[in-house]
């Protein structure tokens, strides 16, 4: 298949390629918060490009949130996409590149934001492995429980904790019991967790009791970013039973500054993993959800950076073989005429896979933290210490194409 090439220098064969075109919102040098794409190592302003007449998305000029651009739909999205293409590609006139380049600001001088506001955020529990390890720690007899295979699990989140890549984390306190404690303690928790995610930004949503059938759901997704769930075990597993997380994952979750959109991920669509037994009706459907998309995330302490070793690698799973995907998962979570809005957040939950180097915590990782790991430098591990650095990415690739997520960064302090 012929490829069609951008003129503009470093985007070819970047994971910001023409393919790409990921939407975030940025600050050019000491200047306001603005919509701009990706491409190559340069962010076009959208403002820009709407003020020289080049498109006429009129929700992206000087817009500060993506959420009117996302409450437009599939269509308008597609539109903007299609338009971007050609200016940034090989049809584009010369005229019209002295305007493009004009609205180019190279990324390493942008500043970003928070690309939407989110409503509501909600984490799924989409990796039956993950699931599968978590349930065995703490309920051996049935790990997955009655519902896992019937109902795709969630809990709803804090939004207003909701920070971007490059947020510095608080080490929180709460309360927690050791195992052979007689009563709880207040203070910081010992069981700082990452939790290696994606999250799917939703649409136009729908109206007060109307659900969003599981084949509408397409045009309800604009597309998804990198998320950390941060996690405190030791607060979590004291405050959950028998309603779930609250505090343990209200201090802090961390998203990617760039939205890749479902339409750029198109050619990395695979077949569904077959659920057993098959979903009841109303999750059932013959689309690919699934997404051949690597994912990977690195640990490097203070003492690494110090001594200048790379950044270690904790775990690479692939996002292809999830049991529940977000066209089920937001089926499920409007079958009830619950309403869903432009800029709503929806976690995967921990991407693991099967074998140990594909676990996207700590808690699977070290068994509960009882089984420490060494880092470079012969420090030891079970959970997050101080001054400790994770870092995310993900990147879908089929054959010679590939795009990339950019990465999420979140450093931990005392
Ligand atoms: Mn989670």
């Amino acid at each position: 298949m012929s490829r069609v090439i951008s003129w503009i220098p470093t985007a070819a064969g970047s994971d910001f390629d023409l393919d790409n075109l990921p939407l975030g919102i940025f600050s050019p040098p000491a200047e306001a918060p603005r919509p701009g794409i990706a491409i190559g190592d340069y962010v076009a302003d959208l403002s820009s490009l709407f003020e020289a007449e080049l498109i006429d998305e009129a929700t992206l000029d000087g817009a500060r949130v993506l959420n009117g651009f996302l409450a437009r739909g599939r269509a308008h999205w597609s539109a903007l996409r299609t338009r971007l293409q050609y200016l940034f590609g090989e049809a584009s006139t010369l005229q019209e590149r002295v305007l493009v380049e004009s609205s180019l600001v190279p990324r390493a001088e942008a500043t970003m934001h928070l690309p939407f506001e989110v409503g509501d955020y909600v984490d799924f529990y989409s990796s039956i492995e993950h699931a599968s390890n978590v349930g065995r720690l703490f309920r051996p007899a049935n790990p997955l429980g009655d519902n896992y295979r019937y109902v795709p699990l969630g809990y709803h989140g804090r939004t207003s904790t909701i920070v971007l890549d490059g947020t510095l984390i608080s080490r929180p306190s709460g309360q927690r019991k050791a195992r052979d404690a007689a009563a709880p303690s207040f203070g910081p928790t010992a069981a700082l967790d990452f939790e290696l995610e994606l999250g799917f930004v939703a649409g136009p949503g729908n109206a007060h009791g109307a659900p969003i059938p599981i084949e509408a759901v397409r045009n309800h997704v604009y597309g998804c970013v990198i998320l950390n769930d941060w996690s405190a075990r030791d607060i979590q597993a004291w405050e959950s039973v028998p309603l779930g997380p609250l505090l343990g994952k209200s201090f802090a979750t961390s998203i990617s500054p760039w939205v890749v959109s479902l339409e750029a991920l198109e050619p990395f669509r695979v077949e569904n993993r077959i659920p057993d037994p098959p979903p009841l009706a109303h999750l059932q459907t013959d689309e690919r959800w699934a997404y051949d998309i690597d994912l990977e995330v690195l640990l490097e302490s203070q003492a690494m950076r110090a001594h200048r070793f790379p950044p270690m690698p904790l775990a690479r799973p692939n996002f292809r073989g999830m049991y529940w995907h977000v066209a089920q998962q937001l089926a499920h979570l409007t079958s009830n005429g619950s309403r869903v809005r432009p800029g709503d957040l929806f976690g995967s939950g921990t991407i693991s896979g099967s074998e140990p180097e594909m676990l996207g915590c700590l808690l699977e990782r070290t068994r509960g933290g009882t089984d420490a790991f060494e880092l470079p430098g012969g420090e030891r591990r079970t959970y997050l210490e101080n001054g400790d650095t994770v870092i995310m990415r993900a990147r879908a690739s089929a054959g010679e194409r590939r795009i990339g997520f950019g990465e999420l960064r979140g450093t931990i302090v005392g």
